[in-house]
C-alpha cells in the first residue's frame, strides 16, 4: 500500500486508481493494477472526446519506469466505446500511446538515456531491448518533428557525411545562427533531388528569409542554392577549401616520395605527412625539427608547402576586395608552378572565386567551424550506434541527437 501511495504522488493519472501492487521476487516485477475510478467515463481514441462504454479487452501490460531495478508493469483492461462520431473505438489512456508496449513516460525515460548512452548500453542498463529503446526514440522523435518550429531561419549550413561502407552519403542540412544551432534535415544520397526535398520541406516562403548558407563545393548543393535560395549570401566551406588543399599537398609528397625511392635517393620525406599538414603552432618539437629540415631540399613537396603556407594568409584580410587580389595573386603563381595537384585546386578557386570572397561580404561571421563541430556529432552518433542499418534508423538517431526537438510534456520526469 505504501509503494500505491508512492506512485500516486509521482505519477497519477485522473480518472483512474492503482488498485493493488505485488511483487514477484522470482522475476524481479512490480507488477500494479490499474482501473478506471468509479464513474468515470472512457476516452475515446479517435476523436478524444468522453464516449459511452461499449465492452471491455483483455489485460494488458504497459512497462513502467523501473524501480529499484525490478521491471514495474501496469496491469490495465482496455475498454472500448461506443462513440458517436467514430463508432466502436478502444479508449484512450493517459499513461500509453496507440498499440505501444511501452507507457508513456517510460519511453521518454528510454529516449532521454538513449541520448547520453548508446542505445545497447541503454538496453542493458534498464534490462530493455535495443528495438524498444529504438520505439521509444522513434516516438520522441515524431512527436517533436510535428510540434518543432522551424521558422525563421537565417543562415543555414549543408554538408554530406559518410553512411556506412562504400561511397554513401548523407545531406545533412543544419540552422547555425548563434542562437540556434540545429539539425533541420536529413536526405538520402547527395543529390540535387535529395537537397531539393529540404526546400519543398520548409517552403518557398522561409527559403526567400534565408540570408546566409555555408556549403562545399559540390556542384549538386551549388545548384540547389542558386536556384532555391539565390537572395542568400552563399558562402563557400572555410574548412572544406582547407581539407582540399591539405589533400592535394599530400597527393604531391605522397608521389615524390615514390619517385625519390625508386630512384634511390634518401628518403627525406618518409614520416613527414604531418610536418606538413599540420598547421605550424600545433606542431610538435621533433615536427618542427623534421619541418626545418626538410625545407632545405628542393623538392616538389616543399614548393607545395610553401604555396599553401602562403595562401593561409587570404583569411586575415577584411575587406573582400583585397582578399580577391591575393586569391588571383596567389592562384597566378599556383599555376606557374608545374605542380598538377596544386594547381587543380588554384582551377577550382578561380571558378568559385565569387562564392570564396563572400565569406568577407559575410564578415566571417559564418565560418565552417560550426557546421564542422555538429558534423562531428553526427560522426560520433552514427559510430555509437552499431545497429543502425537503415537510413530510417539512422534518421531518428541524428534527428534525436541534433535536433534540439521539443518534447511531449509528462506530469514527473522520472530522470
Ligand atoms: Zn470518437
Amino acid at each position: 500500500m505504501r509503494l500505491i501511495s508512492l506512485l500516486n504522488h509521482y505519477q497519477h493519472f485522473p480518472g483512474f486508481v492503482y488498485e493493488k501492487a505485488r511483487h514477484c521476487a522470482q522475476s524481479q516485477t512490480i507488477e500494479i493494477s490499474v482501473r478506471p475510478r468509479r464513474g468515470s467515463k472512457p476516452v475515446c481514441s479517435g476523436c478524444h472526446k468522453p464516449a459511452p462504454g461499449y465492452d471491455h479487452l483483455s489485460l494488458r501490460r504497459f512497462e513502467f519506469v523501473p524501480l529499484w531495478g525490478c521491471m514495474v508493469v501496469l496491469l490495465y483492461c482496455m475498454r472500448r466505446v461506443n462513440c458517436r462520431a467514430c463508432g466502436v473505438r478502444v479508449e484512450a489512456v493517459p499513461w500509453g500511446i496507440g498499440k505501444h508496449q511501452l507507457t508513456k513516460a517510460y519511453m521518454l525515460f528510454l529516449a532521454h538515456w538513449a541520448r547520453k548512452l548508446s542505445w545497447q548500453e541503454t538496453a542493458l542498463s534498464f534490462r530493455s531491448t535495443w528495438d524498444k529503446v529504438c520505439q521509444s526514440v522513434e516516438y520522441v522523435v515524431h512527436w517533436g518533428l510535428e510540434h518543432r518550429q522551424l521558422g525563421p531561419i537565417v543562415a543555414i549550413g549543408v554538408d554530406e557525411i559518410q553512411s556506412g561502407k562504400g561511397h554513401k552519403y548523407l545531406t545533412l542540412v543544419y540552422q547555425i545562427e548563434q542562437q540556434c544551432t540545429r539539425l533541420l534535415w536529413i536526405g538520402q544520397e547527395r543529390t540535387t533531388e535529395s537537397f531539393d526535398r529540404f526546400f519543398t520541406l520548409i517552403g518557398e516562403g522561409l527559403a526567400k528569409q534565408i540570408e546566409f548558407v555555408c556549403s562545399d563545393m559540390w556542384q549538386p548543393y551549388l545548384n540547389v542554392i542558386a536556384e532555391r535560395c539565390s537572395q542568400a549570401i552563399h558562402i563557400l566551406d572555410r574548412f572544406h577549401i582547407v581539407a582540399k588543399m591539405n589533400a592535394a599537398l599530400n597527393d604531391v609528397r605522397a608521389a615524390e616520395a615514390r619517385r625519390l625511392a625508386r630512384d634511390g635517393y634518401e628518403p627525406v620525406l618518409k614520416k613527414t605527412r604531418w610536418c606538413v599538414l599540420k598547421r605550424k603552432a600545433n606542431l610538435t618539437e621533433h615536427q618542427r625539427f623534421r619541418l626545418r629540415d626538410l625545407l632545405r631540399y628542393n623538392l616538389k613537396t616543399v614548393r607545395a608547402y610553401l604555396l599553401k603556407e602562403d595562401f593561409q594568409q587570404l583569411w586575415e584580410y577584411e575587406s573582400p576586395s583585397w582578399a580577391g587580389k591575393f586569391l588571383d595573386e596567389w592562384c597566378r603563381q599556383v599555376m606557374r608552378s608545374r605542380i598538377g595537384p596544386m594547381k587543380k585546386i588554384a582551377g577550382s578557386l578561380r571558378s568559385h572565386r565569387a562564392l570564396i570572397l563572400n565569406y568577407f561580404r559575410a564578415k566571417k561571421q559564418f565560418s565552417s567551424g560550426i557546421v564542422e563541430g555538429l558534423n562531428n556529432k553526427a560522426k560520433l552518433t552514427m559510430r555509437k550506434s552499431y545497429g543502425f542499418r537503415t537510413f530510417h534508423v539512422t534518421e531518428i538517431a541524428l534527428y534525436h541527437a541534433l535536433g534540439k526537438l521539443p518534447e511531449p510534456d509528462v506530469a514527473h520526469r522520472f530522470f
